[in-house]
């Protein structure tokens, strides 16, 4: 009798977490044929300029279009794609799409080449294999490595700084560039930064949404800003959305920015009429885009 109450209860249970394990198992199915299929495609952020209003590049961005639940966030299987060591195939083609989008823009812009970031996975990065995939997706697109920046994190640089730093040598003797991707988020100090090779640094969103807030945030913006350039590195500005922001940024400082007061990501038809439309002439402001 104790048996069959606890199988009830265990149905009871069972129920919504089976319904959960079904659906994660669903989708992870789903996402290994869509890579498999060549299924997921790359959207296109810009990345500008507002000292000079020019276009620096794109960071690309991976998109999932289910065929039955529609479009799924990277946030949703991204995870699951580093969990099941699919991160492998799908960031191998998106640095073939992105590198590919990027060699097939060049010439466009009279003021030069946009360069491309392209994210990179810790479980993806850390591994001699990786370097070969980077140059096998230069070679194969005829895309010269300076104009392709990869994006790392900071846990990357945390779990393993010895092989970290190693792989990011090699990476830089191949002539690629590396960026810090969500800088602040992680645990490494600020001093930590000069131990790497880096050539840029991009500050997470956090930190921008909070400006609007007061003076606190400001300050740490500020400071951030102050360090990353006498590291001689370069600061980009994530998720900037109001002219307020912008303006801001600029005042401390910073030139270069990206966030959907300039452009959402887009697919590559419109990232191309985007560049037309550049090489018109037209700039992008404080208040967006303009002539
Ligand atoms: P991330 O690399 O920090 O990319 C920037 C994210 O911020 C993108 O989200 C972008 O759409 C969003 N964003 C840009 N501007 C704004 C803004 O003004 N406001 C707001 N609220 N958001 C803005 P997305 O595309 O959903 O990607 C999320 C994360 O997924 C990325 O963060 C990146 O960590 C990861 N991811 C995306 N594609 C790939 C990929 O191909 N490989 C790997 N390993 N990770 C990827
Ligand atoms: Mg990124
Ligand atoms: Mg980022
Ligand atoms: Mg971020």
């Amino acid at each position: 009798k104790a048996k069959r109450a606890g199988k009830d209860k265990l149905r009871v249970f069972g129920s919504r977490m089976h319904e959960q394990a079904l659906h994660a198992m669903r989708l992870e199915n789903d996402l290994r044929q869509a890579i498999d299929n060549g299924d997921l495609s790359c959207h296109y952020q810009p990345i500008v300029n507002l000292e000079s209003g020019a276009l620096e590049g794109f960071e690309a961005l991976a998109r999932w279009q289910h065929p039955t639940l529609g479009n799924i966030p990277p946030s949703t299987f991204i995870p699951i794609a580093e969990d099941t060591g699919r991160i492998i195939p799908l960031g191998r083609a998106m640095l073939h799409k992105a590198c590919a989008f990027a060699a097939s823009i060049r010439g466009t812009l009279p003021q030069g080449d946009p360069v491309i970031h392209v994210n990179l996975s810790p479980r993806q990065f850390l591994s001699r294999q990786r370097l070969r995939e980077v140059e096998a997706a230069l070679d194969a697109t005829g895309l010269p490595p300076e104009l392709l920046v990869l994006e790392i994190t900071e846990s990357l640089l945390m779990e393993n700084p010895r092989v970290a730093k190693s792989i990011m040598a090699g990476l830089k003797e191949i002539g690629v560039r590396l960026s810090l991707d969500d800088f602040g988020t992680g645990y490494s100090s600020l001093g930590s930064l000069q131990d790497y090779p880096l050539d840029s640094v991009k500050i997470d969103r956090s930190f921008i949404r909070a400006m609007n807030d007061g003076r606190d945030a400001e300050h740490i913006v500020r400071a951030i800003l102050k360090l990353v350039s006498h590291l001689r590195l370069e600061a980009i500005c994530e998720g900037v959305e109001t002219t307020m922001q912008a303006a801001n940024l600029m005042a401390f400082g910073a030139t270069r920015m990206q966030g959907f007061l300039f452009a959402k990501p887009m697919p590559s038809e419109k990232a191309r009429s985007l560049l037309e439309r550049l090489a018109l002439g037209e700039r992008f402001t404080l208040t967006g885009m303009g002539s």
